[in-house]
C-alpha cells in the first residue's frame, strides 16, 4: 500500500503511482502547471494512449487523429513511471481534445506556481564535469 492516493479515485494504490507534470499556456499566454499522481489503472485509461503518440510529417491530434497541422494547442507532459524512468510528451491537440485533456489533468492535481518544478524545468542541469566532457576536456 502506498501513502499517496490516486488523483482520480482517491484510492491508495498497491503499486507506486505514476507522477505526471502537465503544462500549457492559456489564450492569454499564462502558463498553467499541475502535478498529478495516478494509479497504474487510471494512467492506462487517461494517459497511455497519448503516450503512444509520435509526431508525423503532418501533425495529427494525439487523441482523435484529425489533421491539426495548421492549428493545435500544445500540451506538455513529463511522466515519471516507477521503474521505467521519465517520458516527455509534446501533444499537439485539437481544440475539443485539448479541453478534455486539460480537464482530466486538473482532476485531483496540485497546481504548481509558475517557474516551479514544471515540465520545462524538470531537466537536470549538466554538472561541470559533464560539461567538460561534452567539450572534450575530461
Ligand atoms: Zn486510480
Ligand atoms: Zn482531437
Amino acid at each position: 500500500m502506498q501513502l499517496i492516493k490516486c488523483a482520480i479515485d482517491g484510492v491508495r494504490p498497491q503499486e507506486k503511482p505514476v507522477t505526471i507534470f502537465w503544462a500549457w499556456r492559456d489564450q492569454e499566454g499564462t502558463r498553467h502547471a499541475y502535478r498529478q499522481r495516478l494509479c497504474i489503472e487510471h494512467y492506462t485509461t487517461n494517459v497511455l494512449a497519448l503516450e503512444a503518440y509520435h509526431p508525423a510529417e503532418r501533425l495529427t491530434c494525439p487523441a482523435c487523429g484529425i489533421d491539426v497541422e495548421d492549428s493545435y494547442i500544445p500540451i506538455y507532459a513529463t511522466v515519471y513511471m516507477p521503474g521505467a524512468g521519465r517520458i516527455n510528451l509534446e501533444l499537439p491537440l485539437c481544440d475539443p481534445c485539448s479541453v478534455r485533456v486539460r480537464v482530466n489533468a486538473e482532476v485531483g492535481s496540485e497546481s504548481l506556481p509558475d517557474r516551479s518544478l514544471g515540465v520545462s524545468d524538470a531537466t537536470p542541469k549538466p554538472t561541470a564535469w559533464e560539461t567538460l566532457r561534452a567539450l572534450g576536456r575530461a
